[in-house]
């Protein structure tokens, strides 16, 4: 049973203002509906400007999408009554979108976009006491209302969720890269998608925030939709909504079509021209995009295509991280093994972006530099490195706080000796047969080093010790 998914994936375009109107896009620290004005909310009189930035940055996306841009472009209003717009219809584009047919490969599989357009955001809508299908009362917060979206849909060429989650990564790289958009900001990323099994009708799963989710909203679907096939139904097509705390997908109603909306072509705006010379400069603007600077981290750095492509893709800012990192230290190999084995765990661990953390380039190599000078042994600095992330304190100073340096001379013999004659009772006491009393004297020599020594080493040679006793 083959899977087949597609995508329309939005954006938040990290404009300083709305799309049609100079209200300020950045709501976070405004109470509700204090970013509005007549133009947003729709009021009689009231007509839309576009914003010229949000217009570059769509065109900047879809050059970095390979796609083929209209030269005119055309807003369309998109009717439907709804809390979340207080006009009774969204201004998008139908006809005629921004830009058409691209590609976005992702190991070596070419994923097609059909489309890229930009529209206006509708309100956020707050549900108290629940979900959708459950909460109480709504709150209406039309701040984000006409914040401009991006929307760019692919063609069904998806065979499973992990694609997806790939593709979101990559183009999430992208969009971050070109700072067209802010990841940082709630919701930046909402996916509506379409899941099918091949021959039966598709659902669609609509608005799931985050790359996380969208996988498993989708592997939850592609198993639900297995069931009810393998039992012999049919599956009704639908619009389902993402219960994210359950993970589970539920059925929101019954699937309308694109031609319901009674799309009509906005009067209040006119054509805009995309010319040649427009879309010439602003790919001499174009910052450097994820693909080449993976590239260009193996030759200049000498790393890994692997360590290039996972640094780069987890989040731009870790890839700024290493550049910034190299810049003061110049064992590159070792700021990128570093760097993926044990500061991505850590942050992983706690949940949290580099931008997030206390991290900085500046102590982050300190760490690298006392094992090079033998302050410290490798061991030990992957356990400061959790403290690192927790308290954000340098390393150097963690390490004169808790007075681990010089551990790298311990002499493992000597303490192990130390241990063996301290602890005659449990000496005896493993010798008699009690595997127990073995841990008690690998636990002290622990003790002893701070744990700075590997517990298996510490094993081999207390059991050869003990052997000559
Ligand atoms: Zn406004």
């Amino acid at each position: 049973m083959n899977t087949i998914i597609g995508m329309e994936v939005h954006c938040q375009l990290a404009t300083k203002s709305k799309l049609f109107c100079g209200d300020s896009t950045t709501s976070k620290d405004a109470g509700p509906n204090i970013n509005v004005c007549p133009t947003c909310l729709g009021f009689p009189g009231s007509k839309p400007k576009v914003n010229k930035r949000a217009l570059d940055f769509g065109v900047m996306v879809a050059l970095a999408l390979n796609c083929k841009i209209n030269a005119n472009m055309f807003f369309s209003r998109k009717s439907y009554f709804y809390p979340d717009l207080s006009k009774n219809f969204q201004i998008t584009q139908y006809e005629i979108p921004l830009a058409v047919s691209g590609y976005l490969e992702i190991n070596n599989k070419k994923i097609r976009i059909r489309r890229v357009h930009i529209e206006e955001d509708p309100a956020k809508l707050n549900h108290v006491g629940g979900d959708i299908t459950s909460a109480k009362y709504v709150l209406a917060d039309y701040n984000r209302a006409g914040v401009p979206l991006l929307e760019i849909v692919t063609e069904p060429d998806f065979e499973s969720p992990k694609e997806v989650r790939e593709f979101l990564e990559k183009l999430s790289s992208i969009l971050e890269h070109l700072e067209v958009y802010d990841s940082s900001w709630d919701a930046a990323l909402r996916v509506d998608a379409n899941i099918s099994m091949e021959g039966s009708e598709r659902i669609e799963i609509k608005n799931i925030t985050g790359f996380r989710d969208t996988e498993r909203a989708l592997a939850h679907e592609v198993i639900r939709q297995r069931g009810i096939l393998r039992m012999g139904m049919k599956i009704q097509r639908e619009t389902r909504h993402f219960d994210a705390e359950r993970r589970v997908t539920k059925s929101l109603r019954k699937k309308e079509f694109e031609e319901d909306y009674g799309y009509i072509f906005e009067p209040d705006l006119t054509k805009i021209e995309i010319s040649k010379e427009w879309i010439e400069q602003l790919k001499k603007e174009m910052p450097e995009l994820p693909d080449h600077r993976a590239n260009r981290l193996v030759k200049e750095y000498g790393i890994d295509e692997y360590e290039a492509k996972v640094i780069i893709y987890t989040d731009k800012h870790l890839a700024d991280f290493f550049e910034h990192s190299c810049k003061i230290y110049k064992n590159y190999k070792e700021v990128a093994k570093w760097m993926i084995t044990y500061l991505l765990k850590s942050l992983n661990w706690h949940e949290i972006s580099i931008r997030e953390s206390k991290a900085r380039p500046e102590t982050f190599v300190e760490l690298l530099e006392m094992i090079d000078k033998n302050v410290i042994t490798e061991r030990l600095a992957k356990e400061i490195i959790k403290d690192y992330i927790d308290t954000g304190k340098s390393p150097k100073q963690i390490v004169k706080e808790k007075g681990l340096e010089g551990f790298k001379s311990i002499d493992l013999d000597d303490v192990i000796k130390r241990v063996i004659d301290e602890n005659t009772k449990a000496v005896s006491e493993y010798k008699s047969g009690r595997e127990k009393a073995l841990e008690y004297l690998i636990g002290k020599v622990l003790e002893k080093t701070k744990k700075a020594a590997d517990p298996k080493k510490i094993r081999e040679m207390i059991l050869k010790s003990l052997q000559m006793i």
